[in-house]
């Protein structure tokens, strides 16, 4: 069973690198340990997951607004969130072969020890190594000009909190959320893009008076699972959230509820929430002597809000869903080459599928070609779209397949005459004839019904 599960995983990287989702990165270089490179296709199913979260969690509500920040902040900002202090791994190593490995990933750690056979695995005590990327502002590489990655999105949400308040004049509760690249310089490798050194986060941190922290908490827990289930269209049964005992909560959390996905290598966490109660604010008001309270116009009371703060790994969350996606089958659509193998569809949801529209003309001849990308030029105003003439029109259907296209066009000879064209579906492989000049208009209905 485990196997069988490990070579799904191998089965969706290798698909990612034959296609152009995923590459390893520097790979002329001989690569570099988690790093990895999105090619044309993963660029696109990263903008179409950013995207449809942006339009849940800011877009579609009235207390929330986005916001852009640096990457590289004042390093008084890390001190203040505690990053400089707390944002550390416990690592052990082997005194065998001196691998270094996180304390507190049993199962990595048993994996190790299985490759000693006899002899029994010794570690050292667990220190903590800070994972906080490093960086230095100038050409000197002194203290006083040691800066940060940045750990975690979050920060500009507070450090900003009372300027995107007032230009916004938005009133308790309401949200500031960001999409953006965190650093953190991971030692433990493996797992595809599950792990890597940098990351693309999406979080928002919700400002909510102390004491409707609870509740508001419940809400935004029911929010995120929606988007998983309903936005992304994972399968319900492969996700589940798991609360987080008192002991294992980070430095700023009250309450933490993770959300996992049932990965090939086990169960882990794609998404979070926490409520980080003041701790944020209180600790940049001391730091920076700004005044970040919160005036409640009602009553003239001043207290600092308290913070709920749901967080989504981008990352993690493509490749989830490229193995939610992933299908294969015997030779679905028939007879049409001959050769009766696997066939591999990513049945991605319409709105994630990196390529929208194929456009095929039956053969490579003029007289089919140039009316062909005639109606490619015409799509493309609305839809990523690919063209594709060459081999055989199952072969090409079944590349389309493999990378989730949701619909095929083709022109074929009859279209000469009757100005129609043969539109597949991949789910169903139902062809329907259309009119071009209501082509586009077909497909913008169908991709909205999803
Ligand atoms: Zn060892």
């Amino acid at each position: 069973m485990l196997k069988k599960q490990d070579n799904l995983l191998e089965k969706v990287v290798s698909l990612c690198k034959r296609r152009g989702f995923v590459f390893p990165g520097s790979e002329i270089y001989g690569g570099l340990a988690n790093s990895y490179d999105y090619g044309p296709l993963g660029t696109e199913l990263l903008n179409n997951i950013s995207n449809l979260w942006w339009k849940k969690f800011v877009q579609q509500r009235l207390d929330m607004v986005g916001l852009r920040g640096p990457i590289i902040m004042n390093p008084k900002v890390w001190e203040a969130s505690g990053h400089v202090k707390n944002f550390t791994d416990p690592l052990v190593e082997c005194k065998i072969c001196h691998v270094r490995l996180r304390a507190d990933k049993e199962a990595e750690l048993q994996a190790h020890s299985k490759t000693h056979k006899d002899t029994e695995t010794a570690w050292t005590e667990p220190k903590n190594f800070n994972t906080l990327f490093e960086t230095y502002i100038g050409t000197v590489e002194d203290d006083k000009v040691r800066a940060y990655l940045r750990g975690e999105t979050a920060q500009t949400m507070f450090t900003d909190f009372k300027l995107v308040m007032e230009s916004m004049r938005k009133k308790l509760p309401f949200g500031i959320a960001q999409i953006g690249k965190a650093f953190r310089n991971e030692i433990t490798t493996g797992n595809f893009i599950f792990r890597t050194k940098e990351f693309t986060i999406a979080e928002l941190e919700y400002f909510v008076k102390p004491g409707e922290d609870d509740k508001l908490f419940n809400e935004w827990l029911d929010y995120q699972q929606d988007f998983f289930v309903s936005d992304l269209g994972i399968k319900k049964e492969n996700i589940k959230t798991v609360e987080l005992p008192k002991n294992e909560l980070a430095h700023y959390s009250k309450r933490t509820v993770d959300t996992y996905y049932k990965f090939p290598f086990g169960w882990d966490e794609i998404a979070g929430i926490a409520n980080r109660t003041d701790y944020d604010l209180k600790n940049h008001i001391e730091l920076s002597g700004a005044n970040l309270k919160y005036k409640d116009l009602d009553n003239n009371d001043e207290f600092i809000p308290y913070v709920i703060e749901p967080t989504f790994g981008v990352d993690r969350i493509m490749l989830a869903v490229l193995i939610d996606a992933y299908q294969e089958s015997m030779a679905r659509s028939g007879e049409d080459d001959a050769v009766h193998q696997t066939e591999i569809t990513l049945k991605l949801s319409k709105q994630l599928a990196p390529i929208k529209v194929a456009v095929l003309p039956l053969s490579k001849k003029e007289e089919l070609a140039k009316p062909a990308l005639a109606i490619l030029k015409d799509l493309q105003k609305n839809f990523m779209c690919q063209y594709d003439e060459t081999a055989s029109i199952g072969k090409r259907y079944r590349r389309q397949d493999e990378i989730g296209t949701p619909f095929c066009v083709t022109f074929d000879f009859d279209s000469i005459n009757d100005q129609k064209v043969t539109v597949r579906d991949r789910d169903t492989m139902d062809q329907q004839r259309v009119a071009i000049d209501k082509l586009s208009q077909h497909l913008l209905e169908k991709l909205e019904t999803s």
